[in-house]
């Protein structure tokens, strides 16, 4: 029998087990020189026969092979990597095929695996990328048409370049040509898992100096795509906007996710195995058990209340697999108010039923709830009476639409209001997608007949003082995004002044701030990053060639177009992060100029 064995992408230890016993079995083996570890061969047994390939043409390796195995021996024929990708191995087989000769293969782990474990990176997280192409630059062996680099390149997912290092320039042009950017992340992965493996990073622009700087010519792939440095969706459901459209911004410094606490053994074990269900879908999972039953993955603690006193407020949700008392107890002395408070669940050890204990409209502890009951086949148990009685919750409603709510305590008379049957008002200068039961849909001049309403406006100059309802339940939309420019070293001081000034002229509140966006040349600036911080909004990066590409008038400055490429940085940044419209021009003081864009919206309605 002839065995086509995969070796790994480079360390000896990464062959399969079945792969090195059978290397101790066999009487023959022809390894591929040029890339398979040596090393390998120690497995060998005495006297076994071994072959370099790299230095045989085919015809000489088949008859090595079929003279063999006639003979009765058991031959190896190892390839680098997965037999699969690149092996040249169909030749092979169709050749012992034509002589009678019966073969196996057997997998092995391929460098493209082995240079995700080096890049310590996941090729498909969720609503980045999903896909991995995995291609070559067309050399010496022809591509088809179909598949050449700039029509796979047209996919911009994560892409796996083999046997291409020798063309960086064309593979550059190629991606360029397709959805990748200049700015979009590359990465060189050169001997993968072994001694020597080296990465270098970098972005698509940058991939020839890269390749030419750390003289790498040989033996190594191209990683390109945003999944190398992204922020990506860490929860489809309260993150689902924010993921795709601020994809490259630099995140907010916040810890998020779910952390799992667990207090028995079976309830550990379900803590182990949510966790994992949990990251599968993306989502982040930090768990945690008592001493005496920690698990592989799971953390010990020692001291609950020390362990929520770490967590609170840096989890957006607890949950507890144990009894309602022993949450309730544990997060009582932490809880702030709704506002802020993380939402907190608990469900028993055999995964029965889950309870939606705190926060369950603004926390989202209701939607987590019902989110992992379904996950595991639990019963979701809610006692939220809008809930329960499927009726319209304007904090819901709020939280979804990325709404913020003046008065938090207005949201209850509007509940109320509903649950009692009566109609409740909306006033809106954005459209809505539908309306729900119970809300009906006015004009500024029907606003007064209705004792309650919900206002929903653009603040600006028109903001009336008077509030349009006799009980009225204000929101308003974070949708302005800030163009920056500004001189190095401006302080945030400065900057917010700034901001606060521009804002002002317009009575806009800078709470309405989704984001500030900028050139990367700025990406270290300290007062911008400071000053999104204090917004706690992203801040938003783009190149000088994204920004060119922005369509419209703008007011250009040869000085700063010779200096970063573009002559205006805040209004095209501005309206590239926003996709919407100028509301505030290019202002300009002491270094530092400002725009403002307002995204169109359309707000969805949710029961
Ligand atoms: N069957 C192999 C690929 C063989 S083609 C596999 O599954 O990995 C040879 C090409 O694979 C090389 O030119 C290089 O692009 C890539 N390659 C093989 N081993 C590698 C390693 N350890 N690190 C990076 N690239 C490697």
């Amino acid at each position: 029998m002839v065995y086509f064995v995969g070796a790994g992408p480079g360390a000896v230890d990464l062959v399969t087990v079945r792969g090195r016993d059978l290397l101790s079995c066999a009487d023959v083996i022809i390894y591929a020189g040029s890339l398979v570890n040596q090393e390998l061969l120690h497995y060998a047994k005495r006297g076994c026969e071994i072959y370099n390939s790299a230095k045989m043409y085919l015809e000489e390796i088949v008859d090595v092979m079929v003279k063999a195995e006639k003979e009765g021996k058991l031959v190896v024929r190892l390839h680098t990597g997965d037999p699969s990708l690149y092996g040249a191995i169909k030749e092979q087989m169709d050749l012992l095929e034509g002589a009678g000769i019966p073969y196996e293969v057997c997998p092995g782990v391929s460098s493209f695996c082995g240079a995700a474990a080096a890049l310590k990176q996941e090729y498909t997280l969720p609503s980045v990328s999903q896909s991995v192409i995995i291609t070559r630059m067309e050399g010496q062996t022809t591509v088809p048409e179909q598949e050449t680099l700039h029509k796979l390149a047209e996919h911009g997912c994560t892409m796996v370049l083999f046997l291409s290092m020798g063309l960086t320039e064309q593979v550059k042009q190629e991606l360029l040509s397709g959805a990748y950017r200049e700015s979009t992340p590359c990465a060189i992965v050169y001997k993968a898992t072994w001694q020597d493996e080296k990465v270098v990073r970098g972005t698509v622009g940058q991939l020839p100096e890269m390749a030419k700087k750390h003289q790498i010519t040989k033996t190594a792939l191209i990683i390109v795509g945003d999944v190398l440095e992204s922020d990506y969706e860490l929860s489809k459901l309260y993150d689902a906007g924010f993921s795709t459209e601020f994809r490259k911004a630099i995140p907010k410094q916040q810890e998020q996710g779910i952390a799992i606490l667990s207090f028995t053994e079976q309830g550990t074990i379900k803590n182990q195995k949510l966790a994992n269900q949990l990251k599968e879908e993306g989502i982040l999972c930090d768990t945690y058990t008592v001493e005496k039953y920690q698990r592989p993955g799971v953390q010990a603690f020692q001291s609950l209340p020390k362990l929520i006193g770490d967590i609170f407020g840096k989890k957006n949700v607890l949950l507890f697999i144990g009894a309602t008392g022993i949450a309730v107890r544990a997060v009582a002395p932490f809880l702030k108010g709704k506002e802020t408070d993380p939402a907190v669940l608990v469900m028993d050890e055999a995964g029965n039923h889950i309870i939606s204990l705190l926060s369950g409209h603004l926390g989202g502890a209701n939607e987590w709830c019902k989110k992992i009951a379904g996950l595991i086949g639990a019963e979701a148990i809610i006692t939220t009476a809008t809930d329960i009685r499927r009726i319209f919750a304007v904090d819901v409603f709020a939280k979804k639409n990325n709404l913020i709510i003046k008065n938090l305590e207005s949201c209850k008379e509007v509940s109320a209001c509903l649950l009692s049957g009566k109609q409740v008002a909306i006033l809106s200068d954005y459209k809505l997608e539908t309306i729900p039961k119970g809300v009906v849909l006015v004009s500024k001049e029907e606003a007064g007949q209705y004792p309650c309403g919900i206002y929903i406006h653009r603040e600006g100059q028109e903001r009336k003082e008077k509030l349009p309802f006799p009980m009225t339940c204000e929101l308003l939309l974070k949708n302005l995004y800030v163009g920056i420019g500004c001189k190095k070293g401006k302080s945030r001081e400065e900057l917010l002044l700034f901001l606060e000034e521009c804002l002002g002229s317009l009575k806009i509140s800078k709470e309405r701030v989704a984001m500030v966006a900028s050139i990367d040349y700025k990406a270290e600036e300290e007062g911008i990053c400071a000053l999104a911080k204090e917004l706690d909004v992203p801040f938003m990066v783009f190149t000088a060639e994204e920004l060119l590409e922005v369509e419209g008038e703008f007011q250009e400055s040869m000085f700063v177009k010779e200096k970063v490429g573009v002559g205006n940085v805040c209004e095209r940044a501005a309206i590239l992060a926003s996709k919407g419209t100028l509301i505030i021009k290019k202002t300009c003081k002491e270094g530092m100029t400002f725009a403002l864009a307002e995204k169109e919206m359309t707000l969805q309605c949710c029961m």
